[in-house]
């Protein structure tokens, strides 16, 4: 499968890693729209939020750990925003489910 996000999590290219484990990869994001940009993927591939049924409970729960786990060691806990953008609606351009957590600066809402 032509994956970008699957080939960074098998190191087939590079990515800029700041967490892996055996089921969860993070790295940085390649055009931040923060100071702080990360991603976080499942090593198991999905296109989407949408297909979150085909992977384990203790996936899912692992991945939002992670995502606590880097956003306090990256010191963006005062004020973070953790994203999944689905389908062309919402701009996604990566077909490989992943999280933005994008922190350092201030954010607003709505988003728009
Ligand atoms: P989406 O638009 O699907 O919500 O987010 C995809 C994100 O992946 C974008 O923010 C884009 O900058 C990032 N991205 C796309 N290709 C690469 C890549 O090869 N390496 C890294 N590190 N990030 C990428
Ligand atoms: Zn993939």
């Amino acid at each position: 499968m032509d994956c970008i996000f699957c080939k960074i999590a098998n190191k087939e290219i590079t990515g800029d890693l700041v967490y892996e484990d055996d089921d969860i990869v993070v790295f940085k994001d390649i055009n931040p729209i923060a100071p702080v940009h990360l991603l976080v993927i499942p090593r198991q591939h999905i296109s989407s939020i949408l297909e979150i049924d085909i992977i384990e409970d203790k996936l899912i729960a692992g991945i939002f750990k992670v995502i606590s786990k880097v956003a306090k060691e990256m010191k963006i806990d005062e004020g973070f925003r953790v994203v999944t953008n689905t389908g062309d609606g919402a701009g996604q351009s990566v077909e490989h489910l992943h999280f933005h957590i994008l922190g350092g600066r201030k954010f607003h809402w709505p988003p728009g």
